[in-house]
């Protein structure tokens, strides 16, 4: 069954106009591609069959040149202490990652993967341990969505692209499941609902803001020092704060919208009044908001925080001038830190 998948088109990463192409090649007249991407991206099925307003033959031949890609429930834990639900899916070809459905006051927001494992190597992350693996197709991103809202009956209301990997390393496929994703025609979300979040690789950040989707750019920062945030966070030796502060400026000016400054706090590493202080400073004047995690523990490394040191460094921050808070905790009893959960399934 795998090997005919990876054999065939993979119809839910094509936009609408190659989709259309195809249908062209095939003998058929352009109306169809329409038909077909209604069912694909409105009514979501995952089968050729369910298609009724198409021939039976016609539905035949579409399943000899089109595979339409779907994920397992490997794993699905829900939490008692409010509606969030983690899940753990399998890929057609055995990888798995993970999405989470959170339920705010707002409606549903799906956090997604990008990438099976990350090459980022952050010091605090579970995603990036077990390394990288590859990249996921736009369609592997987008059924994480399709998926989910048919497993949990929920409507999905926005998207953070928070989940393991690093989007920006995946830039291309990521850009294709936004199109798709906000395609009037098909599931229509508008990109103002969607959150990006980046460790920081500068000439992305560029192209982004260029693209002008009007999605939210969320950047872990995590440390305001060259020398603290290169410990933890390698990709800092690459592109660093002053590159990164200059891109953010950059997205801004060209989209309007306010960065997002993830800032997950460790204990005795990026927790001082200093700290505070040249945060402060580097994001002065910035349309900008901070928001405050408690670095969640994974088992292979000892940071540790606590609620109360994030209330203390939001205070010190919201003293300075910073509008920061501290991210609500949900689904804390089946918190397994980013990337921990596949690692324990998979190794
Ligand atoms: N690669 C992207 C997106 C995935 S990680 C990025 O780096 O932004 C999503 C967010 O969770 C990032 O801000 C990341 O730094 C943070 N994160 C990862 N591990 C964490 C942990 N153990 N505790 C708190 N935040 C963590």
């Amino acid at each position: 069954m795998t090997e005919n998948i990876q054999e065939k088109i993979d119809i839910l990463s094509l936009s609408l106009k190659e989709l259309e192409e195809s249908i062209l090649q095939l003998g058929e007249k352009r109306f169809r591609a329409k038909q077909i991407w209604q069912w694909l991206h409105v009514k979501k099925v995952r089968n050729f069959d369910e298609m009724s307003n198409l021939s039976a033959q016609f539905r035949c031949e579409l399943s000899d040149v089109f595979c339409i890609k779907s994920l397992i429930v490997a794993k699905r834990l829900a939490s008692n202490i409010d509606n969030t639900v983690k899940y753990l899916y399998k890929l057609p070809d055995g990888n798995h990652i993970e999405t989470v459905l959170m339920e705010y006051n707002h409606g549903y927001s799906l956090c997604v993967s990008t990438q099976v494992g990350c090459k980022m190597g952050c010091r605090f992350c579970a995603s990036t341990i077990a390394g990288y693996k590859r990249n996921l197709s736009a369609s592997e991103i987008l059924i994480q969505l399709y998926e989910t809202e048919r497993d949990s009956g929920k409507k999905v209301s926005s998207i953070v692209l928070m989940g393991i990997g690093e989007p920006l390393d995946n830039f291309e496929n990521v850009t294709r499941f936004l199109d798709i994703l906000s395609d009037k025609d098909g599931n229509n979300m508008s990109l103002r609902h969607i959150s990006l979040s980046t460790c920081g690789i500068v000439p992305k950040i560029y192209e982004l803001a260029d693209k002008n989707y009007g999605l939210t750019l969320s950047v872990s920062l995590h440390a305001t020092t060259d020398e603290k945030r290169s410990e933890i966070m390698p990709v800092n030796d690459k592109y660093n704060i002053n590159e990164l502060i200059t891109a953010c400026k950059y997205y801004l000016s060209k989209t309007g919208r306010r960065i997002s400054f993830e800032y997950a706090l460790i204990d005795g590493v990026n927790d001082t009044i200093e700290q505070a202080k040249l945060l402060s400073k580097l994001i002065r004047g910035m349309q900008s908001h901070v928001n405050i995690i408690p670095v969640n523990k994974i088992k292979e490394r000892e940071f540790t925080s606590s609620r109360k040191s994030a209330i203390r460094f939001q205070n010190l921050l919201t003293g300075l001038g910073v509008n920061a808070t501290v991210r609500r905790t949900l689904g804390s009893d089946i918190d397994a830190a980013c990337g921990q959960l596949r690692r324990e399934y998979e190794v």
